[in-house]
């Protein structure tokens, strides 16, 4: 398998060929080392990405939690298996499982899997619908914003059934709509009475908010176009008939050997704050308070 058939099945892309041997090696590096990750990939190859049904293997040792992988070894007679990330070799090892019938995470070829977790016992139900809040400058010309809606309405209408949807409206007020309520038009009307300084309400303000969420913003002159249109459509087209081609509410953490710190990250994620001895004092992008989870 070659390097663009691997990344194809894990969708990683590792852009260097040669790890620096020493510290100076390191430091003369123009481009930090660095893997770009695309965790939504489709594989091109699923039949070499197996999917588990049952939750990782984690190493118990405090501040690791790397799984159960290719690289770890197994004692069956003492029914452990060693941590290749931070040598703990007394990880229990469930022993249901016969030297001849190792799971799929031990193959030298599956390393990357995909697991398939049980029902959180907290959650039963599991993190629930998606939820979408439309939020509207009712203050557009309106001819401008008799098209806005039509496309509101029409996005709403192709929903996939569950998602839950909120509107808010604002002008010189805050409105906020409650669509669930059957009977009339009811609304929250919040004062808008607060003074904003001119320039923070811009695209540019956006900027870091649409960044670190992965969100998108379309430059039109007029919802009229079809620009804003096919935009539009695309952000919320449907997965099957019944999801969105989103993803939400997803954490990606990172576990290194005692050898690698973690610079940071770029994209769109934000730092969850939790702290350990995998980063660098050097930072690089999205990294807070020394944390390997965004
Ligand atoms: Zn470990």
């Amino acid at each position: 398998m070659d390097f663009a058939e691997l990344e194809a099945v894990e969708g990683l892309r590792w852009p260097w060929h040669s790890w620096p041997p020493t510290t100076p090696a390191a430091a003369s590096l123009v481009v930090p080392t660095s893997v770009l990750c695309s965790p939504l990939q489709h594989p091109t190859a699923p039949d070499l990405l197996p999917l588990l049904p049952y939750a990782p293997l984690r190493c118990a040792s405090p501040g690791c939690g790397a799984a159960l992988n290719p690289f770890s070894r197994v004692h069956h007679g003492s029914a452990r298996w060693s941590c290749a990330f931070c040598g703990a070799a007394a990880n229990p090892f469930p022993r249901l499982l016969a030297p001849d019938a190792l799971p799929a995470e031990l193959f030298p070829t599956h390393s990357s899997v995909e697991y398939l977790l049980p029902p959180d016992p907290a959650e039963p139900g599991g993190p629930g619908p998606p939820a979408l809040v439309f939020v509207i400058d009712a203050a557009t010309a309106a001819e401008e914003l008799t098209v806005l809606k039509d496309e509101v309405r029409r996005l709403m209408q192709g929903l996939p059934e569950g998602i839950r949807v909120a509107l808010v409206t604002f002008a010189a007020s805050v409105w906020v709509h409650d669509l669930g309520f059957e009977g009339c038009a009811r609304v929250v009307v919040l004062n808008g009475e607060r003074e904003l300084e001119s320039d923070k309400v811009g695209a540019a303000e956006l900027r870091n908010p649409i960044e670190v969420t992965g969100g998108l913003m379309v430059h039109t002159e007029s919802f009229e176009y079809e620009q804003f249109k096919s935009c539009f459509r695309h952000m919320f087209r449907r997965e099957g008939t019944n999801y969105l081609n989103m993803n939400f509410n997803a954490t990606i953490e990172i576990v290194t050997s005692k050898e690698v710190k973690i610079c940071g990250a770029l994209g769109p994620c934000i730092s969850l704050r939790r702290k350990n001895n995998s980063v660098s004092d050097k930072e690089i992008g999205e990294v807070y308070d020394k944390v390997p989870t965004w």
